[in-house]
């Protein structure tokens, strides 16, 4: 799967296109989604089976490139288990 990183200026909401994001390494699932509270700590989270892995914690920021960087972040992470 491929997904793209942008970030909602508004909302803070990551959108993940056009990045590889592995399949689950537990089940196998290709749903991955990324998420996040309202700082700048993500984790992707396999839909299927409920696993997750942290990315950086960036919360202490809350501009755009700290958002972008702890998506990517999360998302390096998982690709590395995976
Ligand atoms: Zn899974």
């Amino acid at each position: 799967m491929k997904i793209k990183v942008s970030v909602d200026k508004v909302t803070k909401h990551v959108e993940l296109e056009d990045e590889t994001v592995r399949n689950c390494p537990f089940c196998g699932s290709g749903d991955i989604a990324i998420c996040n509270t309202h700082s700048a700590l993500y984790w992707m989270e396999c839909q299927k089976c409920g696993a997750q892995v942290d990315g950086r914690n960036y919360g202490d920021l809350n501009d755009d490139e700290s958002h972008l960087e702890a998506a990517r972040s999360a998302l390096a992470t998982w690709n590395h288990r995976a």
